[in-house]
C-alpha cells in the first residue's frame, strides 16, 4: 500500500516553506513511487540538483521531474522560464513529469499524475506576463503548464482525489500512451490537439462533424495550415491506426477503452 501521508521529518532542518515542501515531496516520491514505465518498485533521487531531472529509474534509466503544489487543483502549474521550457520541448530534451498536489494541513497527497514527455507541446505552455520594471528580474517571462490541455490519454493518474490507483492499471495506461509517440513536434502537436478535441466530446460515439466543430480552434493553433478539415481526417486515421478510436460507419467513430 502506498502511504499517502508524507513524512515531514526531512524538512526540520530547513527554514523556507518552498524548501520544506521540496524535501518533503521528494522524500515521499523516493519512498513510495514505482516506475510507471517498467514497474520497478522504486525510483531513485539524483544525488545533486541535476538541471534536467529529479529522479531516475535504476532499472530502465528513465528520468522524471517532479512538480508539486499545495491545494487540490492541478489545472495549471507554475513553472520556470517560458523560453527554456519551449526549447526543452522542441528539442525533446525533456524528462517525463510527475505532477503532485497535496494538502498542507496534514501533508497528505491529493493527486499524483504521470505525464510522459511526448505529451508536452508548445500548446500546453502558457506565457506569463513579463515581470514589472521594478522587479529584481525585470522583463523575465515565466510560464504555466496547462495540464487540462493535455489529452486524458497523457495525464495518467497514480493518485486521484486521495485514492491510489492500482499499479497494473497505471502501467496499462502508460502502454496506451506510448502508442501515441510521435517524434516530430509539428505532427505531435496536430495529433494531440485533435485527440484533445475528441476527449472533450462527452459520448463514446461521435461523428466527423462534431470534430469539425473544433475547426476554428484548431485553425487558430495551427495558423500555417489552410486545410484544416483534411488534416482532422488524417489525424483521426492516425488515432485509429494507433488503436485509440474505431471507425464504425462513414463519418462515425467510437472511442476505445
Ligand atoms: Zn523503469
Amino acid at each position: 500500500m502506498m502511504e499517502l501521508l508524507m513524512d515531514t521529518t526531512p524538512a526540520e532542518k530547513y527554514r523556507s516553506n518552498s524548501q520544506k515542501a521540496r524535501v518533503i515531496t521528494e522524500q515521499w516520491v523516493a519512498d513510495n513511487m514505482f516506475c510507471p514505465r517498467c514497474g520497478s518498485p522504486r525510483i531513485s533521487h539524483f544525488e545533486n540538483n541535476k538541471p534536467v531531472a529529479d529522479f531516475f529509474c535504476p532499472v530502465c534509466d528513465n528520468q522524471f521531474e517532479l512538480k508539486s503544489k499545495n491545494g487540490a487543483s492541478l489545472e495549471k502549474v507554475t513553472d520556470g522560464a517560458y523560453s527554456t521550457m519551449i526549447n526543452r520541448i522542441t528539442s525533446l530534451d525533456n524528462p517525463d513529469f510527475f505532477f503532485m498536489s497535496y494538502s498542507k494541513a496534514d501533508w497528505s497527497v491529493r493527486n499524483f499524475f504521470f505525464v510522459p514527455k511526448h505529451f508536452f507541446t508548445p500548446g500546453i505552455i502558457e506565457k506569463r506576463r513579463p515581470l514589472s520594471e521594478n522587479a529584481r528580474r525585470a522583463g523575465w517571462v515565466g510560464c504555466n503548464i496547462l495540464l487540462e490541455s493535455i489529452p486524458a490519454t497523457g495525464r495518467i493518474p497514480i493518485i486521484e482525489h486521495g485514492q491510489a490507483i492500482d499499479e497494473k492499471e497505471v502501467l496499462k495506461k502508460v502502454a496506451i500512451a506510448e502508442s501515441l509517440v510521435v517524434a516530430d513536434i509539428n505532427a505531435r502537436g496536430w495529433l494531440l490537439d485533435v485527440l484533445s478535441c475528441v476527449d472533450r466530446i462527452e459520448s463514446r460515439a461521435f461523428t466527423l462533424s462534431e470534430v469539425y466543430g473544433f475547426e476554428n480552434e484548431l485553425s487558430a493553433k495551427h495558423p500555417a495550415n489552410h486545410n484544416v478539415r483534411p488534416k482532422i481526417r488524417q489525424q483521426l486515421q492516425l488515432l485509429r491506426d494507433r488503436g485509440l478510436i474505431e471507425f464504425t460507419r462513414r463519418g462515425e467513430y467510437r472511442k476505445n477503452g
